[in-house]
C-alpha cells in the first residue's frame, strides 16, 4: 500500500494557488493520501482544503520558509516526507518545486520525473518527450518517488473550506541565501499569465506594411494591450515577432522571447486560444498542441490555420477585428 503525500507552498496571502489545488484533486483520484504545507502562515491554507479528504494535514511554519530558496525547501519538504512515510510525493510543477524536485528526491533515496501531464491508479504517469511530440505513460518501483504535475492538467479543487488540524513538523534549516526580490526580462508589462483561460497570439504581422502601405506598430501595441488589459488573456507571440528586435525593426516593446510559443517556445495549456497576424506555420502551431478551442485572424484565407490548424480562421485584417473588439469589452457594463 503506498503512502501518498502533496506537497505544497502557501502563498505570500496565506492561501493555496491553483497548482497546488491541482495537485491535490489528482492525489484524490488515487486514494488515501496527506497534505504537507509549506509557508509563513499555514493554517489558512489548511482551513482551505480542510474537506478535500487528507487523511493528515503536516505543516513546516515559518518566516524562514517564505522565501523561494533551495535549502529551505528541500529541507522542508525532506521533513514532511520522512515524517509521513511517504512513497509517492506530489507536487505541482511550479518554478519553485522544480528547483527541489531533484535534490529532495536524492536526500530520500528515491526518483523525481517531472513535467508530468497525467496520472492514474498504480500509480501511472504520463509525461511528453522530444518537445511535446511523444507521449509515454510509465511507472517505477523505486520508492519514494517524486512526481512533479505540470500546472493545468488536471481540474483544480474547488471548495473544501473548514477547519483543519495540523500536526507541526519542526524544521531547523538556514540559509545565506537571502530573495531581494524579482528580476524580471525587459518588458514594460506583466503579460504571461498562465491561469489565463485565453492565450492571444500576436504575430510579425502586426510590424509589417498594412494596406496603405505603411507599418502601424504604435497602434498595434495599443491595440493589443488593451485587449489583454479588458480581457486579462495571456500574451503569446510568434518567433518571427520576438526575433525582429535583434534585426533592429520596430517591435512591440512589451514582448520577449519569454512570450514565443511553438517548437523553440513553449507549450502553454489554455482553454482557448486567438492568433492574429501570425501565419500559423507548423513550428509556431506545435505550441498549441494543449490550447482546447484555436481560432485565428488572418488576411491570407491560405495561411497555415487553414490548413487544420484552427477551428475557425476569420479572413479580415487583424487591426480592424481587434479594435471593434476592444470597442465592445469596453462598452461592457
Ligand atoms: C527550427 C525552427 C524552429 C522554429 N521554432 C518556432 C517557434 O518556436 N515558434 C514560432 O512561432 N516559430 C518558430 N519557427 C519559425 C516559424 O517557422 C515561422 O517562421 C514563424 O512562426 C512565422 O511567424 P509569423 O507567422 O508571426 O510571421 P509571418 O510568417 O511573417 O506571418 C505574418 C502573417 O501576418 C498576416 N498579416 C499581416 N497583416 C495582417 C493584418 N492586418 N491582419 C491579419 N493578418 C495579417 C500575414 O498574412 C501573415 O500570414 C521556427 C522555425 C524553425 C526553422
Amino acid at each position: 500500500m503506498e503512502t501518498i503525500l502533496v506537497l505544497a507552498h502557501t502563498e505570500a496571502d496565506g492561501s493555496l494557488a491553483q497548482p497546488a489545488r491541482e495537485a491535490i484533486a489528482a492525489a484524490q483520484t488515487l486514494g488515501p493520501f496527506h497534505v504537507g504545507l509549506i509557508g509563513n502562515h499555514t493554517q489558512q491554507a489548511a482551513n482551505q482544503i480542510a474537506g478535500c479528504g487528507a487523511e493528515k494535514f503536516f505543516a513546516v511554519t515559518g518566516a524562514e520558509f517564505a522565501q523561494p530558496r533551495y535549502a529551505t525547501d528541500a529541507a522542508a519538504a525532506e521533513a514532511i516526507a520522512r515524517t509521513a512515510a511517504a512513497t509517492i510525493i506530489l507536487v505541482p510543477h511550479t518554478s519553485r518545486w522544480g528547483r527541489v524536485a531533484a535534490g529532495v528526491a536524492a536526500r530520500l533515496g528515491g526518483r523525481a520525473d517531472t513535467h508530468v501531464t497525467g496520472i492514474a491508479a498504480g500509480p501511472t504517469i504520463t509525461r511528453w518527450y522530444y518537445r511535446q511530440r511523444m507521449e509515454a505513460q510509465m511507472t517505477r518501483t523505486q520508492r519514494p518517488w517524486l512526481i512533479a504535475l505540470d500546472p493545468g492538467c488536471v481540474a483544480p479543487l474547488q471548495g473544501a473550506a473548514g477547519t483543519a488540524t495540523i500536526l507541526p513538523v519542526n524544521v531547523t534549516a538556514t540559509s545565506r541565501t537571502q530573495v531581494c526580490g524579482v528580476k524580471a526580462p525587459a518588458t514594460s508589462q506583466q503579460t504571461i499569465r498562465p491561469d489565463a483561460k485565453l492565450l492571444f497570439v500576436a504575430g510579425a504581422g502586426w510590424t509589417k506594411k498594412q494596406p496603405d502601405g505603411q507599418t502601424h506598430v504604435a497602434e498595434a501595441a495599443e491595440i493589443i494591450l488593451g485587449f489583454l488589459n479588458a480581457s486579462q488573456a495571456s500574451l503569446g507571440s510568434s518567433k518571427s515577432l520576438v526575433d525582429l528586435s535583434g534585426e533592429g525593426q520596430a517591435v512591440l516593446p512589451f514582448m520577449s522571447h519569454l512570450n514565443q510559443i511553438g517548437q523553440t517556445g513553449s507549450t502553454p495549456r489554455h482553454r482557448k486560444g486567438l492568433a492574429t497576424c501570425c501565419h500559423g506555420e507548423e513550428p509556431h502551431t506545435v505550441g498549441w498542441r494543449f490550447i482546447v478551442e484555436r481560432r485565428a485572424i488572418n488576411l491570407d484565407p491560405n495561411c497555415g490555420w487553414a490548413r487544420g490548424k484552427a477551428d475557425v480562421l476569420y479572413v479580415a485584417d487583424a487591426f480592424a477585428v481587434m479594435r471593434k473588439v476592444n470597442e465592445l469589452l469596453a462598452a461592457k457594463p
